[in-house]
């Protein structure tokens, strides 16, 4: 059964699969021209790909195409969006 209420946890880093709490991930939105941007202040709806705060998850996220898994569709490009 799906649970609707928000909980500000649990959410699955697409790259290495670890559960974490929102505020320790980035959230990417895909823009429906197919870029994927980061989402900082959660203002995009829809479906979300969560990805560890950190370069080595972002860059592994790209290499398995795990945004493109996440979303269901083609991704064009990813402004990362964070330095
Ligand atoms: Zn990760």
């Amino acid at each position: 059964m799906k649970k609707h209420f928000r909980l500000p946890f649990d959410r699955t880093c697409i790259a290495c699969r670890m559960v974490r709490k929102v505020d320790e991930l980035w959230r990417y939105v895909r823009h429906p021209d197919g870029m994927v941007v980061l989402d900082s202040n959660g203002v995009f709806n829809g479906r979300g790909a969560y990805v560890c705060q950190n370069d080595k998850c972002f860059e592994l996220a790209i290499k398995r195409k795990a945004f493109s898994r996440a979303f269901k569709k083609a991704i064009l490009g990813i402004n990362k969006g964070v330095d």
